[in-house]
């Protein structure tokens, strides 16, 4: 397949030949091979997605997303990999239940994953025996949805993890503290993570950063040339707690958090965009449940806020959404617009204003407090491996 008439991040034109599902040229007047040929029509070729940190409820809680649901969203969104979180029912702390949902997402072929382990086994907060015997398709261990309180536990969680060289994600909350102050919550578990990931020289990549006080700590330890990695939200990039009192977890944070996170995409601090997909139904959500669906809104809402907003070029964005979780993840020949690379690529309109409609959404659940947003930034097309998984037919 060869796609003309496509535009690259800086607004040069550009055209990829894409064989046996990987990009065998990038340039201009590019011979068609025998396949077909996509006329692009301008519109602006970017490596796809990768999600560091997405939940599709598998097993346990079809009825907010399955994986096909989930595919279908991740696939609108320009992704083309998810980084799955554990907080299912059972909580994911078998190597038998990831390997299951692979097999699944597999099969629907929209979107590769890897299905993290919990640090403890069933959330019980200390029994770390399942790390000991993970698999080594095993690339990253999460208690997404709650910190690890004990200290001693979480410093062996880190031990094994430098032994197995698996990434630590730490969701960064203390929860004796966090129903009295979810600031200070955050604060001290990313400080304590920050000095284990240091102690033991851990892969620790924190996810959803959302605090000045969290970004700044984790600025300064990459500075001393720790081996720390982290991503943001587009959420709490986008609001700040004077006009949205969404429900999520960490919350929507002042002003003044969100430009410090701004500030620190700036400065090259910030490895990835993790959309912390969190879908939930109506019902799950008026009773209180934390989390907003993000998958279909990510670019939208970063392209817009970021680069049009702030002035932030889109190769930064695109990194922060392509290469940097690949880095994270440890994917290889994935993330980039460059040869031998999968040709996992997005087509994106960059000037047409849309509407965010929850009931257009290919996810289960509607729950987003983007409803009725203008943005700019509309996947169009996403390919993965060099077949197309998401045509825009608006
Ligand atoms: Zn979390």
């Amino acid at each position: 397949m060869l796609i003309k008439n496509a535009r690259d991040a800086e607004g040069r034109k550009i055209e990829v030949l894409v064989r046996d599902g990987v990009i065998a040229a990038l340039g201009l007047d590019l011979e068609a091979d025998g396949g077909d040929t996509l006329d692009a029509g301008g519109l602006t070729l970017l490596p796809a997605f990768i999600d560091t940190h997405t939940h599709w409820r598998t097993p346990g809680f079809e009825y907010k997303e399955d994986i096909a649901t989930g595919s279908a969203a991740a696939a609108a969104g320009g992704y083309v990999f998810c980084n799955l979180m554990p907080n299912t029912k059972p909580v994911c702390s078998s190597a038998q239940i990831a390997a299951a949902v692979t097999e699944e997402a597999r099969r629907v072929g929209l979107c590769d994953v890897h299905q993290t382990l919990s640090i403890t086994r069933d959330f019980d907060g200390h029994t770390l025996d399942h790390l000991k015997t993970m698999p080594e398709s095993v690339r990253a261990v999460t208690e997404d949805g709650h910190g690890v309180q004990n200290n001693e536990v979480m410093a062996k969680a880190f031990a094994i993890c430098a032994e197995k060289d698996v990434v630590i994600m730490s969701h960064a909350e203390d929860s004796d503290i966090s129903p009295w102050d979810y600031r200070l919550a955050e604060n001290i578990e990313t400080v304590r993570n920050i000095h284990l990931c240091q102690y033991y020289g851990t892969h620790l990549h924190m996810a959803h950063v959302s605090t000045k006080e969290a970004i700044e700590a984790i600025q300064e330890a990459k500075w001393k040339g720790a081996r720390l990695t982290c991503e943001v939200t587009p959420h709490h990039l986008w609001f700040d707690d004077s006009v949205c009192q969404y429900r999520v977890n960490p919350p929507i944070r002042k002003d003044y958090d969100v430009e410090a996170l701004i500030e620190a995409i700036k400065l090259g601090m910030v490895d990835a965009i993790g959309t912390d997909h969190a879908p939930h139904s109506a019902e799950d959500k008026a009773k209180g449940a934390a989390g907003m669906v993000g998958s279909e809104t990510a670019f939208g809402v970063c392209y817009t806020k970021l680069c049009r907003e702030k002035g932030l070029p889109l190769s930064t964005l695109s990194e922060l959404m392509s290469a940097g979780p690949a880095k994270v993840l440890g994917l290889e020949n994935r993330g980039r617009l460059a040869l031998g690379y999968a040709a996992d690529l997005v087509l994106a309109d960059l000037e047409t204003p849309w509407v965010v409609d929850p009931s257009r959404f290919h996810s289960k659940s509607r729950n987003t407090p983007f409803e009725g947003a203008t943005l700019y930034g509309r996947v169009k097309y996403t390919f993965k491996g060099g077949r197309m998984t998401y045509k825009d037919e608006i």
